[in-house]
């Protein structure tokens, strides 16, 4: 019997998170562990300064954990606090709200999947585009159909047949609305969203700021953003947790010399 540990940073409330379980409980003993609250943007940070409480869920049909912590968190106490063993798959999502391009590490979603890939797990985080029509609270009506049946066969792929060697995990984004959408295979896109803040004042007249951004449509072809935003196709990005450069390691030598 294959064992699959899910979490999300959306919350143990999210109807993604259900949306997942509902996907991939055929295929083994599913497992959750969410964060209590909302943790989207926290990307892969741990506690290490608090301690992290847990309560049994029961919003969900099957074993689930509700934890004071972040996704990160959540995989380690999943995985060492709960199974007690390596689960034969993590799955991350499902998201409400795209994570791709290389902000992708800012992301809670894909956070705690880096989490699960270093913990020796073959991890898929998986999004739904969601535009921002659709606010945090409003995710009861999103249609996760598509996204769930993505995720159900890439699960059982993962579980039969393992990643491609150099492949620690999958990103993978649906766009929404679409009827059977083409799948594309992409690399990560530089950006996502512009970068912009908003400055304004409390009532005592102190300053305050709201980070925001626009969402970036023209991204280069074969891109996640390019494939998800302007072709409507799902994007799968292979992703590794090494971020060394390697190609640079030679040019790196002038920085080796002058010290
Ligand atoms: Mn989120």
């Amino acid at each position: 019997m294959k064992t699959i540990l899910i979490v999300n940073d959306d919350g143990i409330a999210s109807p993604g998170l259900k949306a997942a379980a509902e996907a991939v409980r055929g295929l083994g003993e599913v497992v959750v562990v969410a964060p209590a609250m909302q943790q989207s943007g926290v990307g892969r940070s741990i506690s290490l300064f608090s301690p992290v409480g847990i309560t049994r869920s029961s919003a969900l049909e099957v074993e689930a954990y509700s934890i004071a912590g972040t996704p990160a968190d959540a995989v380690i106490i999943g995985i060492h606090g709960i199974l007690k063993k390596r689960p034969d798959l993590l799955v991350s999502g499902i998201n409400m709200g795209e994570n791709m391009s290389s902000e992708a590490t800012t992301s809670g979603t894909v956070g705690a999947a880096l989490e699960g890939a270093s913990q020796g797990v073959p991890a898929v985080a998986i999004s739904l585009h969601t535009g921002r029509e659709f606010s945090f609270d409003e995710g009861e009506g999103l249609d996760f159909a598509t996204a769930q049946e993505v995720l159900g066969k890439l699960a059982g792929q993962v579980l039969g047949r393992g990643l491609p060697e150099g492949v620690d995990l999958l990103n993978v984004n649906v766009p929404y609305g679409v009827e059977k959408p083409r799948i594309r295979i992409t690399r990560l896109a530089r950006r996502m969203y512009t970068t912009r803040v908003q400055e304004r004042s409390d009532p005592r007249g102190r300053t305050y700021y709201w980070i925001d951004g626009d969402a970036i449509y023209d991204a280069e072809e074969g891109t996640d953003v390019h494939a998800v935003r302007v072709e409507e196709c799902v994007s799968i990005t292979p992703l590794k947790l090494d971020l060394t450069s390697m190609e640079s390691l030679r040019e790196m030598r002038r920085f080796r010399d002058i010290l």
